[in-house]
C-alpha cells in the first residue's frame, strides 16, 4: 500500500494521520501487498500514524504478522506470530509547495521523492523481518532430529550406542550361527 504524504506536508507540522491495512491469510499474490511473501509473511495487519515533523514524515506504529517458518530443531513447518513496533522519519526532498530542493537528509535515512509516496508495504515488511527471531522452534522443549538417524525426537525419544550396537551385531550373528549348529531339526532327540 502506497499512500501520498503531499496532503499531510500541506497541514501544519504537527499534523498526523493514521493508516490501518491488513491483509490475509493468504496475501494475494497480485496484489498491492505481494512484496510481503518474499519475507514468508503470510498475513498481516498494521495501524500507521504519520506525523508532519519539520524535516518530513514520521511513520509510527505497530505491525503483526505471521511469518511461515520451519522449526530450528526438527524442521517441522510453523507459523510464527511476530509484533513490531516502529518509529521511522522519513525526509522531505523537495519542498511540497515550493517545489525548492531541501537541505539534504542523512545519509542512511528514507527520503521523500518527488512524487511524495511513500510505500507502507515495504516499511511493514522491514519493520517485520527485523523483529523476525533468528531460530524459531516449534515449542520451547522441541527436543530437535537425532543426529545419528535423523528421526524426529519428539515423536521417538531414543539415543543410539554406536560402538555397543556394532558389538551387539557381531553377537548376534554368532548366536545365530550357534543356534543353526546347536538346535537341529527335532530328529535328533
Ligand atoms: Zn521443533
Ligand atoms: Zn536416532
Amino acid at each position: 500500500m502506497k499512500i501520498s504524504v503531499a496532503p499531510l506536508l500541506k497541514q501544519p507540522v504537527g499534523h498526523r494521520v493514521e493508516h490501518v491495512l491488513a491483509e490475509g491469510p493468504p496475501i494475494d499474490p497480485r496484489g498491492e501487498n505481494a512484496d510481503l511473501l518474499d519475507a514468508e509473511i503470510t498475513a498481516f495487519e498494521a495501524e500507521v500514524h504519520v506525523t508532519h515533523t519539520d524535516p518530513g514524515a514520521l511513520l509510527e506504529g505497530t505491525a503483526r504478522a505471521d511469518l511461515s517458518a520451519e522449526c530450528a530443531r526438527c524442521l517441522r513447518p510453523i507459523s510464527i506470530p511476530v509484533r513490531a513496533r516502529f518509529a521511522e522519519q522519513y525526509y522531505a526532498t523537495i519542498h511540497v509547495e515550493s517545489g525548492a530542493a531541501m537541505d539534504e537528509a542523512p545519509g542512511d535515512a528514507k527520503t521523500i521523492g518527488s512524487d511524495f509516496m511513500i510505500d507502507l508495504t515495504q516499511l511493514i515488511r522491514e519493520e517485520v523481518i527485523l523483529a523476525t527471531p533468528v531460530a524459531a522452534l516449534c515449542r520451547p522443549d522441541c527436543r530437535g532430529l537425532c543426529p545419528v538417524c535423523g528421526a524426529d525426537l519428539n515423536e521417538r525419544p531414543h539415543t543410539h550406542e554406536e560402538r555397543t550396537d556394532e558389538r551387539w551385531s557381531k553377537l548376534r550373528e554368532l548366536r545365530a550361527a550357534l543356534a543353526e549348529d546347536e538346535a537341529p531339526p527335532g530328529d535328533r532327540t
